[in-house]
């Protein structure tokens, strides 16, 4: 899965340009910088690698979803769909423009399911935000077929799925915007950093000047820059482009590893008939981040989990039904409506609601998964060694679960 796995001499040199400066701002100093634009470059490399018109980096993947829904016009009081299995960040930059993250069932695509997006429309929806979770993507076609005949917005977390693509379009460029991270754990890394796509120039300008007070960036005098709009800072430094830039030439080849990294360790895992994986709508486009696979019950997951546990090999296999990063069954603090400070009664009012709710589609589903992160160290005596001792921890769980009955 990450980039930092293969840190050197490219990312070393990329930043020293920036050290031999001293020019760690993105924006102005032009003289002193000496033709070093860092994010500028790095924006251009995401245009061209990934097909988008127009690229607006930012501080984090965090800030680049409230970027692209501030710059949409998601705002107080709209409700932005979104799924029960995402990181906490899809539903903070909700929550951080002031609309109203709805939570929906999730399929065994382990996005959200289309259906139930449908039975959760409102007159106050305006958004509809598919997380692309553990490398591979929602159903893209059903989800902007419901955006379209509602005049809705599709807005992609595609942060962790940095190069996966659906019917030939790489991922985080199909919808009105889509958005990267590139924190130290996601498939290039920035260290932090993250960026919104679109190819509507009108929302790539509001991008622009939204993660900069506001800036209109139009003339040559930062100090002299008019203000069309408030804005925040959310901006990049250069230090953090640098690394992304050196990242971003080396995708291809972190991609081909994990491809085949994957291919390996599922063919290994296949030798057991009880083990199924996630749908992906268009398979050739799965990242590979993950191998994300599922056993028959939830019972057997959790004995399989415990087995993983109790021989030392659990790291690197995640089962997000009891992590509390991951899914809606210990998101708490939300549910609880703990903020350090006022929000608005529309808000309240609906997370409270989220405490009584139960999600049990997305529990049949969730209680029965297990992600294996895919590294991109692993030799193939590795990828054996690993396979192996998995498949056997899930041999001797299903027979004593056959042992018992
Ligand atoms: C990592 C991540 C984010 C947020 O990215 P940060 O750069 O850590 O703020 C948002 N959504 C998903 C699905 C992520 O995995």
């Amino acid at each position: 899965m990450p980039g930092f796995e293969l840190w050197g001499a490219d990312e070393r040199k990329e930043v020293n340009d920036v050290l031999e400066t001293g020019i760690l701002m993105r924006y102005g100093f032009d003289g002193p910088r000496k033709g070093i634009w860092k994010a500028k470059e790095l924006e251009q490399a995401i245009c061209t690698t990934f097909g988008s018109t127009y690229a607006q980096l930012t501080s984090s993947g965090t800030s680049a979803l409230t970027t692209a829904l501030a710059a949409l016009g998601i705002g107080a009081g709209d409700e932005v769909i979104m799924p029960t299995f995402t990181f906490v960040a899809s539903f903070e930059a909700v929550l951080s423009v002031g609309a109203i993250p709805v939570l929906v069932d999730v399929d065994d695509t382990l996005t959200l399911n289309p259906e139930a997006v449908k039975a959760a429309l409102t007159h106050k929806t305006k958004c509809i935000m598919p997380v692309h979770m553990c490398g591979s993507m929602a159903d893209l076609d059903a989800l902007k077929q419901i955006c379209d005949e509602r005049d809705l917005v599709l807005l992609e977390d595609a942060c962790q799925a940095i190069g996966g693509t659906y019917k030939g379009k790489k991922l985080g460029t199909i919808g009105h915007a889509g958005t990267f991270s590139f924190d130290f754990v996601k498939t290039i890394t920035c260290g932090e950093g993250g960026v919104v796509m679109t190819n509507d120039e009108e929302v790539y300008t509001k991008c622009d000047g939204y993660t900069d007070h506001g800036h209109d960036h139009l003339g040559v005098d930062r100090g002299a820059d008019l203000h069309p709009f408030v804005g925040y800072n959310y901006r990049i430094s250069e230090l953090h482009a640098a690394v992304g830039l050196a990242q971003i030439k080396r995708l291809n080849e972190f991609l081909a590893i994990q491809k085949k990294n994957h291919g390996q360790l599922k063919a290994i895992l296949s030798q057991v008939p009880e083990v199924t994986y996630r749908s992906i709508p268009d398979p050739q486009g799965d990242s590979c981040t993950f191998l994300s696979w599922f056993l028959p019950t939830e019972e057997i997951t959790k004995a399989v989990v415990e087995e993983l546990k109790a021989q030392g090999i659990l790291a690197g296999n995640f089962y997000w039904y009891n992590n509390n990063w991951h899914y809606i069954s210990k998101w708490d603090h939300l549910k609880n409506v703990q903020f350090l400070n006022g929000q608005s009664k529309e808000i309240t009012d609906r997370l409270k609601l989220y405490s009584e709710e139960t999600y049990p589609e997305s529990d049949a589903i969730m209680s029965r998964c297990i992600s294996t992160s895919i590294s991109l160290l692993w030799t193939d005596e590795q990828i054996k060694e690993k396979g192996d001792k998995l498949v056997a921890a899930i041999r001797k769980v299903l027979a004593n679960q056959t042992a018992n009955v």
